[in-house]
């Protein structure tokens, strides 16, 4: 089985994939309803969507888990399946990656607000996300990937719970999508210091709005602490509308690839691109990273 630990541990950048949900809803996903449901309902859909990044020569996939907490599911009404739900996702993705490919559990956000605000309490979230993360560990994931964070507790808590749940290393990444910052209000600086301090091992942002505001926010993180483990996992620009109808990203893999080497020149560890990007935009950074 792949090493996170090792592989960080190696010179070069650990290739992540692109998007999930974007690419699932080009296989027919119906917009609106949850992509998790199809690790129990169409599971081959799930392993051709593994695969393709497999081939475009990731080094690490992201299981089909991001809205695979309870909360998250519960909006749907399939709270009752949380169990199988994760440990299918993280089952398919571990006979798709075979020995090589890193197969990491994705967890994001509950889509409550935490408490003062409520009803989202600590204390809560760190249950929920130990409860995802032990059937995430179930299914034979290397590690638990938390992502496009916003709040800082929830972020915290959510850390804790995968510790809580495993013994598997763990990624964090936020989205500053908001001037700057997340939508909470969290600045980069603030989220690499909070975060690095809680035994993960790399810390960075992904989603967010554009290449450039990703790469600013992924700069303050670099220079508020030089010896940070950092990720990028763009997404290929703000989505839009063509003919009314259909949902187009404009970040070819050209442009992809050309801030592949901007993120790269910040000493990222872990690279990737989110919504939008494609099995496309992973292989011609691929490229360029070897051609370097
Ligand atoms: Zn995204």
């Amino acid at each position: 089985m792949p090493d996170l630990r090792q592989k960080l541990a190696e010179p070069g950048i650990i290739l992540m994939d692109g998007a999930t949900g974007t690419q699932l809803q080009k296989m027919g996903l119906p917009v609106g309803q949850p992509a998790e449901l199809w690790n129990l309902q169409n599971p081959e859909a799930i392993k051709k969507h593994y695969q393709a990044y497999r081939d475009a020569g990731s080094d690490a996939i992201l299981t089909n888990t991001f809205g695979g907490n309870r909360p998250a599911l519960e909006k749907h009404g399939s709270g009752d399946q949380i169990h199988e739900i994760n440990v299918a996702a993280a089952r398919l993705a571990r006979e798709v990656a075979g020995d090589n490919v890193l197969v990491l559990g994705s967890m994001g956000p509950t889509g409550l607000l935490m408490a003062p605000m409520r009803p989202l309490t600590y204390d809560n979230a760190v249950a929920y996300f130990a409860e995802q993360a032990a059937a995430l560990a179930e299914g034979g994931v290397d590690g638990i990937h938390i992502e496009t964070m916003s709040d800082l507790n929830e972020a915290k808590a959510a850390v804790e719970g995968a510790q809580q749940a495993t013994d598997l290393p763990i990624t964090i990444t936020m989205s500053f999508d908001t001037h700057g910052r997340t939508m909470m209000g969290v600045r980069p600086e603030e989220a690499v210091k909070t975060l690095w301090a809680e035994d993960v091992l790399a810390v960075g942002v992904n989603c967010g709005r554009t290449l450039e505001e990703n790469l600013q926010a992924v700069a303050a993180m670099r220079a508020a602490m030089p010896e940070a483990v950092l990720i990028a996992k763009p997404n290929a620009g703000l989505p839009r509308l063509e003919a009314g109808t259909e949902i187009v990203y404009d970040v070819t893999p050209e442009i992809m690839v050309e801030y592949a080497r901007k993120f790269a020149a910040q000493q990222v560890k872990m690279l990737g691109g989110c919504c939008g990007s494609t099995p496309a935009h992973i292989a011609a950074i691929k490229a360029a990273l070897e051609a370097a």
